[in-house]
């Protein structure tokens, strides 16, 4: 394979990308097995799939702690020839390497065992109801997670948590989360409890409405379609929970659910892992196997999936495009609602237990709840004991809501079960580039939302390819969210989207 970047063979630099695209040939097979494992195996292969994984993850380790990389690493840095974007490759395969070397293999084989026996022990606390059954599990996985954070290496002046976060999103600090997090709370938790008062609800028909699964597989892969995913280079099946895998750009796998009653959820998630997958699909095939072919991070990432859902697939232009298709193509109850009706249905706010059924306001709330928490477990701030009370105590602050169990409390969510510290914020880091993203894109585009009206979204596609898609890993998620925007993060686009939305939408 060759690249626009390297035209010298057997340079130290072309060494570094061989062992990188290796690495990238075993990851992305296990992509393909993971993705086939959820979607395709029989039950009876259950069993081999995890050696055969488990095979393909050491191989993996190996190539990320190859001791060649360091020699080569200096040997690149002072080789001739070396543009910014090599720099940004090197610097990518310094990282990696670094992240990869410093977990000693004792407590990366001890942290693989007590997820998956923490997983396991959680999903039968969660049936069960019971707290104390998954207590030993969690205090065991924070133990291990602060022992990964100090062989990270925790930053000066920082938190455990920091170095945890660091590998999820590049740069993220526990300080600096909070630091957006606290305006946006505030302006939220206002903004929720006008809605709730408010006199005029918008309608709920179209969440009554039942539906064949049918019909509505046909409609969200029509949608998909038309927002661009590119059928011959990716694929939609069913699964359990949604999810994007695959191999690489030309092979991307979504996945999508559907029950009856619940045809916005199918058609928000379709267009979520659809964001996912036209994120995938826009990343450079010359770059494969190369960090300038990959993936900024998990917020980049959702702020891509979360920008297709919300801030188009909840907008009143996309609705005028796709009511006549839905009425059409769902039939049914759905048939006789009007545009209006939809466009209110897809935009219903209502605080509830559950993070995963939470509509795009409150969503949030339920993220700044878990990143409070994982912050003061793993400080010691918070006791394990001391959990479910904590827990509770924040959603009657945070939504107004008596949480009735633990399983629909503290129990609901798997990542801590997995020893995955500092993931939950990403989501709404995700939310709040997605916005900050989508302002700029406004501005620059004069008529975006009218071309969304007939059905044009090639438009907002292109600009997030060149200002995005296209870069891969070059510039980390704070760098790329200044370079497109002109500014640091700010709560301030996300909230002025959803209040600009949804006051009128609720009168209030
Ligand atoms: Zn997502």
């Amino acid at each position: 394979m060759t690249t626009e970047t390297h035209t010298v063979h057997g340079t130290a630099y072309d060494r570094l990308l061989d062992l990188s695209r290796e690495r990238a040939l075993l990851e992305s097979s296990s992509g393909i097995l993971g993705w086939d494992s959820e979607t395709m195996m029989p039950t009876g292969g259950l069993e081999y799939r995890s050696r055969q994984l488990a095979q393909l993850a050491r191989l993996t380790h190996g190539l990320a702690t190859d001791e060649r990389i360091p020699e080569l690493l200096e040997e690149a840095a002072a080789q001739e020839g070396i543009g910014p974007a090599e720099q940004a490759n090197l610097g990518q395969i310094r990282r990696d390497h670094s992240i990869a070397t410093r977990l000693p293999a004792t407590l990366v084989e001890e942290l693989a065992k007590a997820s998956s026996i923490g997983q396991h022990e959680w999903a039968v606390a969660r049936e069960r109801d019971d707290f104390d059954h998954f207590r030993p599990h969690l205090e065991h996985l924070l133990g291990l997670s602060r022992r990964k954070a100090e062989c990270l290496g925790v930053p000066e002046g920082g938190e455990h948590w920091d170095a945890l976060a660091d590998t999820y999103e590049p740069g993220m600090t526990a300080a600096g989360v909070e630091a957006v997090f606290t305006p946006l709370r505030e302006r939220l938790t206002n903004l929720i409890s006008d809605l709730e008062q408010s006199t005029s609800k918008p309608s709920n028909a179209f969440n009554e409405a039942e539906c064949p699964i049918e019909s509505q597989e046909a409609f969200c892969r029509m949608v998909a379609g038309a927002l661009g995913f590119d059928f011959e280079r990716g694929r939609l099946d069913r699964s359990v929970h949604p999810f994007c895998g695959g191999s690489h750009c030309n092979d991307v796998r979504l996945t999508t659910r559907f029950q009856p009653t619940e045809v916005n959820d199918a058609l928000g998630s379709t267009m979520h892992e659809t964001g996912h997958g036209l994120y995938e699909q826009g990343l450079p095939f010359e770059q494969v196997g190369t960090p300038l072919g990959e993936s900024v991070s998990l917020g980049i990432h959702e702020s891509q999936s979360r920008m297709w859902e919300n801030q188009v697939g909840r907008s009143r232009a996309f609705w005028t495009w796709c009511a006549p298709h839905a009425r059409s193509m769902l039939g049914g109850a759905i048939g006789g609602l009007s545009d209006d009706e939809l466009y209110q249905g897809a935009n219903i706010v209502r605080p509830g237990f559950i993070r995963v059924e939470a509509d795009e306001a409150t969503y949030n709330l339920h993220i700044m709840i878990r990143f409070e928490m994982e912050r003061a477990m793993i400080s010691g701030d918070l006791e394990v004991g001391g959990v479910p009370e904590h827990w509770n105590r924040l959603y009657t602050d945070y939504l107004g809501l008596e949480v009735p169990d633990d399983r629909r409390g503290c129990l609901q969510d798997v990542h801590w079960s997995m020893g995955a510290i500092g993931y939950f914020p990403t989501y709404t880091l995700g939310n709040l580039y997605c916005a900050q993203f989508f302002e700029k894109a406004l501005e620059e585009l004069p008529g975006l939302e009218a071309g969304f009206e007939r059905g044009e979204f090639g438009r907002l596609l292109d600009w997030l390819r060149s200002n995005i898609h296209r870069h891969g890993r070059q510039y980390p998620p704070g760098e790329l969210c200044e370079r497109v925007t002109g500014r640091p993060l700010s709560s301030e686009p996300l909230m002025n989207y959803l209040e600009g939305k949804l006051r009128p939408l609720y009168g209030v």
